[in-house]
C-alpha cells in the first residue's frame, strides 16, 4: 500500500477543518484534508446556507401576501418551488466554490476525496492509500437521525438533507419533531403554500426554552395556519394509497393525520461509526458523540476532536470556535479552554429568536436569585413602525453580582440584537453598566438598557 507523510491530517472540510488546515499549513506544516462528499460540510451543503435561503423566500412570499398593510397594492402572489430550489442551489454552489478556492489556494495543503478510516492512532486509510501524521483533526460532522418509529420502513419520508430538494409545494407537510430545524422548515414550508401540521413528543415546542418562549413560538405559528399537536407520545406511520397517515394517538385532535410528504426533523447523530476509532482506541459516548477534554483532544495522543463529532456543540459557531481553541492552544501558546464558550443560537423561524446564556429555568436550578426583565415587541418602536410586533425581548439577571446570565430576544431582528447581550456577558458588564450605554434609535438593541433599568424579582 502506498504511504504518505504529513504534518497534520483534517478528517472532514465542515465547519472547523478548513480553517484549521489554513493556520496549519501557513504555519509551515504539511496538511492533508481529507473530505468524503461535499466540501463546506452540513453548513454551506445541506444546512445553514439553504435553509436560511429558503427562509428567505418564504419571507419574501410572507411580505408579498401582506403589503397592503403597508400600503401597496400588488397582484396575486405564487410561488415557483423550481425558482426557489434554483436560487437556494445557487447560493449554495458559490458557497461551495468559495471554500473549495480558499482550500485549494493554501499552501503546504493536499485535498483528498474520499472516505477516510483510521488504522492507528497517526495513520489514515483512504482510497486504498495510506497517510501517517503526528497531528489527526477529526471534523466529521453529523447527519440526520433516524430513530426506531413504527411503519417507518413502510413509507418515504423526507430528511432536513432530502426536503432541500422538493420542487414543489407539498399539499400537506407534516413535521415530525419540533425542535429548532423542524420548526423553521415548518413555517418556510407553510409560507410556500403548503399545509403544515408538527407533531411533537414532548408537551411543548423547543422545550428547551422557558415556557413563554414555547408558548410564544406556538402562537406565532398558529397565527400562520400551522397545526401543532404536541404531547404526542405514539407515532406510527402507515401507507394510506397515494399518502402516508400519521397516527398521533394524543389526548386531543384527529387520530391519524393525512400525510403528502413527512420530515423526520428528530436531531442528529455523529459520523463516527465508520470512522475506525474503535480500532485506535478514541473514547465515544453512548450517542457516538468522541469524547474530548477542555482543550478538545480525545483520550488518544495527537488526536482532537473538533465540531458536532464532539457534542459539545451543534453550531457552525460553536465548530468554528473549536477551531479557534486549537489553533490557538497548538500554535500560538494559548490555553483556551471550551467552557469558555457562552452558549448563543438563533432559531431562524420569523420572527427569529436570538438566545444567549441560561434559560430563566437554567439559571434558578443552578442556584441563581434572579431578576427578570421582559418587553412585548408591541413596545418596541422599531417593531410597530416596521409592522412586525410579535414576540418579546427577555433578560436574566443574577441579583447578587448584577451579571446577565442570559437572554432571549424573541422578535423582528432578535438574531443579531441579541448579540449585545452576548458581548456584555463576554466582557462581564455588569446590567448598571449596560443600562448606562447610550444605543441608537430606533432599533431593537435600545430598549436593552431600558429592560435592564426596568428589572424586576
Ligand atoms: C437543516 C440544518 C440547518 C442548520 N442551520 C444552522 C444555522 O442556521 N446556524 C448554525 O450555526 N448551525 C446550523 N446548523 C448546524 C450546522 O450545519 C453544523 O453545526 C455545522 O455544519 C457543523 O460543522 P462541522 O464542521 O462539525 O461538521 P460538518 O459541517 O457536518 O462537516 C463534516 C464533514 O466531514 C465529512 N466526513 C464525515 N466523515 C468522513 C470520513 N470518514 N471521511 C471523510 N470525510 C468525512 C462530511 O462529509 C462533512 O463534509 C444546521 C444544520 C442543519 C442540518
Amino acid at each position: 500500500m502506498k504511504t504518505e507523510k504529513f504534518d497534520a491530517i483534517v478528517i472532514g472540510a465542515g465547519q472547523a477543518g478548513p480553517p484549521l488546515a489554513g493556520r496549519l499549513s501557513s504555519s509551515g506544516m504539511r496538511v492533508a484534508v481529507i473530505e468524503r462528499k461535499l466540501i463546506g460540510g452540513t453548513c454551506v451543503n445541506i444546512g445553514c446556507t439553504p435553509t436560511k435561503t429558503l427562509v428567505a423566500s418564504a419571507h419574501a412570499a410572507h411580505v408579498a401576501r401582506r403589503v397592503r398593510v403597508y400600503g401597496v397594492e400588488t397582484g396575486p402572489v405564487m410561488v415557483d418551488m423550481q425558482a426557489v430550489k434554483a436560487r437556494k442551489d445557487a447560493v449554495v454552489r458559490a458557497s461551495r466554490q468559495g471554500v473549495e478556492d480558499w482550500l485549494r489556494g493554501m499552501n503546504n495543503c493536499t485535498i483528498i476525496r474520499g472516505h477516510a478510516k483510521m488504522t492507528g492512532a497517526d495513520t489514515v486509510d483512504v482510497n486504498g492509500s495510506r497517510l501517517v501524521a503526528p497531528r489527526i483533526f477529526l471534523n466529521v460532522g453529523s447527519r440526520p437521525a433516524t430513530p426506531d418509529i413504527p411503519g417507518l420502513s413502510d413509507v418515504p419520508v423526507l430528511t432536513s438533507s432530502t426536503l432541500l430538494d422538493l420542487e414543489l409545494v407539498p399539499r400537506h407537510l407534516v413535521v415530525i419533531g419540533g425542535s429548532y430545524v423542524g420548526l423553521e422548515f415548518a413555517q418556510t414550508f407553510r409560507r410556500f403554500g403548503a399545509g403544515v401540521t408538527i407533531v411533537e413528543k414532548a408537551d411543548r415546542l423547543i422545550a428547551r426554552e422557558d415556557y413563554d418562549i414555547s408558548a410564544a413560538v406556538e402562537d406565532i405559528l398558529k397565527k400562520e395556519g400551522i397545526v401543532i399537536r404536541t404531547a404526542a407520545e405514539c407515532v406510527r406511520l402507515e401507507r394510506n394509497s397515494s399518502e402516508i397517515a400519521v397516527r398521533v394517538d394524543c389526548s386531543s385532535g384527529p387520530e391519524k393525520i393525512f400525510a403528502s410528504h413527512v420530515l423526520l426533523a428528530l436531531g442528529r447523530r455523529p459520523n463516527t461509526d465508520d470512522l475506525g476509532l474503535e480500532t485506535v482506541g478514541v473514547h465515544v459516548n453512548d450517542a457516538g458523540f468522541i469524547v474530548v477534554d477542555e482543550e478538545l483532544a480525545t483520550n488518544v495522543k495527537g488526536i482532537w476532536a473538533l465540531g458536532d463529532c464532539n457534542g459539545r456543540g451543534a453550531f457552525t459557531h460553536t465548530a468554528y470556535n473549536d477551531y479557534e481553541i486549537v489553533a490557538e492552544n497548538l500554535l500560538d501558546g494559548g490555553s483556551r479552554r471550551v467552557s469558555q464558550r457562552i452558549p448563543s443560537y438563533g432559531v431562524f423561524i420569523d420572527p427569529p429568536l436570538g438566545r444567549v446564556g441560561w434559560t430563566e429555568r437554567e439559571a434558578a436550578a443552578a442556584g441563581h436569585r434572579v431578576r427578570i426583565g421582559k418587553r412585548p415587541m408591541t413596545r418596541v418602536a422599531r417593531a410597530r413602525e416596521r409592522g412586525e410586533t410579535l414576540g418579546f425581548m427577555k433578560i436574566i439577571v443574577d441579583a447578587d453580582s448584577d451579571l446577565i446570565l442570559g437572554g432571549a430576544i424573541l422578535g423582528v431582528s432578535g438574531d443579531e440584537a441579541v448579540h449585545g447581550l452576548l458581548g456584555a456577558m463576554n466582557t462581564r458588564l455588569t446590567a448598571s453598566e449596560f443600562s448606562r450605554i447610550v444605543p441608537i434609535h430606533p432599533t431593537v438593541s435600545e430598549l436593552i438598557p431600558t429592560i435592564l433599568h426596568e428589572l424586576q424579582p
